[in-house]
């Protein structure tokens, strides 16, 4: 089976009606960017950048980053989207003072980056810097608002215009996207998409929020449900919204990895899948056996379906059917 799927490396990802499909990889550590060329990922659409800053009592310096961003540039064939800090909750830098009662409704990603702005602007100084050097966009953590969008997107513009001054070159077309992984987000996309040059649907995220379910709490793990009608509703709002606006939209949550939902998202309209490297070739095959437009047609039936089990059945048979 291994060996089967080696040899769709350097096919194109296109279904079997002709749609073309972006595999781009999710990556962590600079070493997890070898797995992704040897998958064959047109990209990486999703790298975390946390581990930069967790284990340590200082933040990275601008210059560190800066090399860690490059490597990632270098080794990588096509485009990078490179996510700012996302601390806090399931990520903690382990250097917070205050004990949070709901942290994962608390001060962290996007929210901690606006309040610290010198952490902020060191490594947005550090992402441009890198953004001379290859293709690259930036993708901001559990944006809510827009205010947080313009106001991220403020800090960039003076970041660039101080590169600007001491003569440092960047790419001045860069790219800023939102994660969509907060319900109020994908509810208000279309409004966001105005923002943003792109969405990356963070669908870890966007499950817990949206079922009220902590995604690391085990006792209550099997709530976490990510064909709740709920969940689904909110993924093909985000990938209308995204459409309607001519932005592009992504997933980089764990669920554009596994083939039993492959089906499913290409029949809401998803194009471009970012998960770990080592689930890219078989969601590849999953995608080389589809009929998008047929898939189209049974997703938004099943999406229809208000009878649980039935629901429940043609998704199941949805997932089989090319997995
Ligand atoms: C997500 O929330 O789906 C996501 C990709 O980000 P993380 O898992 O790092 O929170
Ligand atoms: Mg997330």
């Amino acid at each position: 089976y291994q060996r089967m799927l080696a040899v769709l490396k350097d096919e194109p990802a296109v279904s079997a009606d002709g749609v073309h499909v972006t595999m781009l990889a999710n990556v962590e550590l600079p070493t997890d960017t070898e797995e992704a060329g040897q998958v064959g990922a047109e990209g990486v659409g999703l790298y975390r950048t946390e581990f930069l800053f967790m284990n340590r009592e200082e933040s990275p310096s601008e210059e560190e980053q800066l090399e860690a961003y490059r490597q990632v540039l270098a080794a990588v064939d096509g485009p990078i989207t490179i996510r700012t800090l996302d601390a806090g909750a399931d990520k903690q830098l382990g250097r917070t003072s205050k004990i949070a009662t709901n942290p994962a409704l608390g001060l962290r990603a996007i929210r901690l980056c606006l309040k610290e702005t010198g952490l902020f602007r060191t490594q947005l100084r550090a992402l441009l810097r890198a953004s001379a050097e290859g293709p690259m966009r930036i993708m901001l953590p559990m944006i809510s608002t827009v205010g947080e969008m313009r106001q991220a997107r403020h800090l960039i513009d003076e970041v660039g215009k101080e590169l600007k001054r001491e003569n440092i070159p960047f790419d001045e077309n860069l790219a800023v996207g939102a994660m969509i992984e907060v319900p109020a987000a994908a509810l208000a996309a279309p409004t966001l998409a105005r923002y943003c040059d792109f969405f990356s649907l963070g669908t870890n995220d966007l499950i817990q929020y949206t079922l009220a379910i902590d995604r690391i709490d085990d006792e209550i793990n099997y709530l976490y449900d990510p064909l709740h009608p709920a969940v689904l509703t909110l993924i093909r709002m985000t990938i209308e919204a995204g459409k309607a606006a001519g932005i592009s939209v992504s997933m980089c949550g764990e669920m554009a990895s596994d083939k039993r939902y492959t089906a499913l998202l290409l029949g809401l309209g998803l194009t471009e899948f970012s998960m770990h490297p080592a689930s890219v070739l078989e969601v590849k095959r999953a995608v080389m056996g589809a009929d998008v437009a047929r898939l189209r047609q049974r997703a938004s039936e099943i999406l229809a379906l208000t009878d649980v089990a039935a629901y429940r059945e043609a998704l199941d048979a949805l997932g089989r059917e090319i997995a």
